[in-house]
């Protein structure tokens, strides 16, 4: 019998299918969230939760086909693809954003995650565009309705973490014309998408001041895309995307040499907001499932929830998230206020917030990705078995969560990346106070170093000296040189070849003194 010719059957139980309904879901995250919520924005959760728990039908049918676009025109239809930003009378802000992020992940973790990459990033790079063109709104109101989608291209192959570094070669003609030669990869979306929001720089050896800002569309001659197989990307298109020779009309530009640059820099902390969102919601799910599903568990003879080594697992999960939860409302309050505001009203805002909030989203993004994954493995762990299996039309996602999760930590600046810029909040928070402390402690670690230098050119000059007739002309030549180089950088405060021969030394009288010893033992 061949494997594909194998029946699948369906394992969870009704009454664990009964207890993990969406509606009882969405029952433990309202407990819990509306309290911290204001009225409006509790009602905005409860309309969209209504509209999610009537595509629940679609949203199996979309993972039994493995494709999590056909809810993109559904969810469009009540601007559920994004509310990070205020469209058509329907407010966004990055609270909303989260809010609607913890529904969605809840009806389709894979249809979220498709939906963020189309309507916030491309959406953001559309939205935040000042001067933006007849085309680019139709781009951006298609998009937000879900009747298009939309892919970002920001890594390259030898370019991920290190985009800024891109190789996309673009150049624009005398008539304002576009051209982009290179290849993109990882565009979430790009394997369906319609149209592709693309970085490229016009000299390679000077990204910051040549990096723009281009919108693509499928069709465009010399844009092709081919999908990447990514299993934990289950149902969404993920692809490489070629661009040969496309030449676009100048009003495709999103924004011009060096202007590229700062969007996207400015562009990846709300990008941060919306991942750190994905990252709550997936935790709130995960733990929606093990604390239903524990209660309803028996084995020897009690509930799973009894047992401590379950329990415990969840409390510390809850307290966690929870207080993660707080810290991401924080940053999107903050975000909102001293950003996203003042860029929707066309004004400047402050660097000095959006310093503070880069840094606030980068620490965000590090812990919420990570703790999504922690949450859905330990939730996977508490439901035993039922935890491993993803069926078709059942309530169980958390399989899917588990997927969805590993994928959140490499998104938007991998977990290295966010942790060079915490280290750099580290140094400017503390810079105004303590950089005179910091100096003293240089010059004093440069004084013993000092001394520690000295001590070897002694000893140095004391081999040269007492074991001369063992040293090869070679080792007596080498530590001459490093010594006289020595004294040349000190009277010329060459620190450079100060801190090169203060390096070398050492080593060079390590071997002079094994040179002598084994000569003497001849
Ligand atoms: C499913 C999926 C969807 C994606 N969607 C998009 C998209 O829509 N558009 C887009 O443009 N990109 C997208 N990406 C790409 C993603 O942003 C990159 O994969 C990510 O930035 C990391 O780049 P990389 O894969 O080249 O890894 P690398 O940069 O090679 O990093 C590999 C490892 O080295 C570490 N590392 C790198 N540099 C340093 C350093 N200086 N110090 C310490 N550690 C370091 C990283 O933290 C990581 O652990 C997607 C990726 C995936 C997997």
């Amino acid at each position: 019998m061949k494997l594909s010719e194998a029946n699948y059957t369906h394992l969870l139980e009704k009454n664990y299918e009964k207890a993990l309904s969406l509606g009882n879901r969405y029952s433990f995250l309202n407990a819990n969230l509306f309290p911290l919520l204001s009225k409006d924005e509790q009602d905005m959760m409860t309309e969209i939760q209504e509209v999610c728990k009537k595509l629940q039908k679609e949203a199996d049918e979309c993972y039994v086909n493995e494709d999590a676009y056909p809810l993109f025109p559904k969810l469009g239809e009540h601007y559920m693809l994004q509310r990070m930003n205020t469209y058509n009378g329907v407010e966004g802000s990055c609270k909303r954003q989260m809010l609607l992020n913890m529904c969605m992940v809840q009806l389709s973790p894979e249809t979220d995650f498709a939906a963020t990459a189309s309507a916030i990033l491309v959406g953001n790079s559309l939205y935040h565009n000042p001067e933006r063109k007849d085309l680019q709104e139709k781009a951006l109101k298609e998009i937000y309705r879900g009747t298009k989608i939309g892919g970002i291209g920001i890594t390259e192959i030898e370019h991920g973490s290190d985009a800024v570094n891109m190789k996309m070669k673009a150049s624009i003609a005398e008539d304002g014309s576009i051209t982009y030669n290179g290849i993109k990869i990882y565009t979430t979306n790009g394997a369906v998408a319609d149209y592709f929001s693309t970085y490229g720089v016009t000299d390679i050896s000077n990204p910051r001041r040549t990096m723009m800002f281009t919108l693509f569309e499928r069709g465009d001659e010399g844009l092709t895309t081919e999908r990447l197989r990514i299993p934990g990307a289950y149902g969404i298109g993920v692809a490489k995307v070629n661009y040969n020779n496309v030449t676009v009309p100048a009003e495709r530009m999103l924004a011009p040499p060096g202007e590229g640059y700062k969007r996207l820099f400015r562009g990846l902390t709300p990008e941060r907001v919306a991942i750190m969102g994905a990252g709550i919601a997936g935790s709130w799910a995960a733990l929606a499932h093990g604390v239903i599903f524990s209660q309803i568990r028996h084995q020897f003879g009690k509930p799973l929830f009894k047992y401590q080594g379950i329990s415990h697992t969840l409390d510390d999960l809850y307290s966690k998230v929870a207080a993660n939860t707080a810290f991401a409302f924080q940053i999107a309050d903050f975000y909102d206020a001293k950003v996203g505001n003042k860029i929707e009203k066309g004004e400047k805002p402050n660097p000095m917030d959006e310093g503070s909030v880069a840094i606030m989203a980068a620490q965000g993004k590090y812990l919420l990705s990570k703790m999504y994954h922690k949450c859905t493995y330990e939730v996977v762990q508490t439901m035993g078995g039922r935890g491993s299996i993803s069926e078709f039309n059942s309530n169980s996602i958390i399989n899917r969560l588990e997927n969805v999760s590993r994928l959140i930590e490499v998104l938007g600046g991998h977990r290295n990346i966010q942790l060079m810029i915490v280290e750099m909040g580290i140094k400017a928070t503390t810079a105004m106070s303590i950089t005179g402390n910091v100096q003293k402690g240089k010059r004093e670690e440069r004084k013993v170093q000092k001394k520690i230098t000295d001590l070897y050119a002694t000893r140095a000059e004391k081999i040269l000296v007492d074991e001369a007739e063992f040293l090869s002309d070679g080792t007596k030549t080498e530590l001459k040189m490093i010594l006289n180089k020595l004294k040349e950088s000190t009277e010329s405060k060459n620190k450079i070849e100060l801190a090169a021969y203060s390096k070398a030394l050492p080593r060079a009288l390590r071997n002079a003194s094994k040179e002598a010893y084994k000569s003497r033992k001849k």
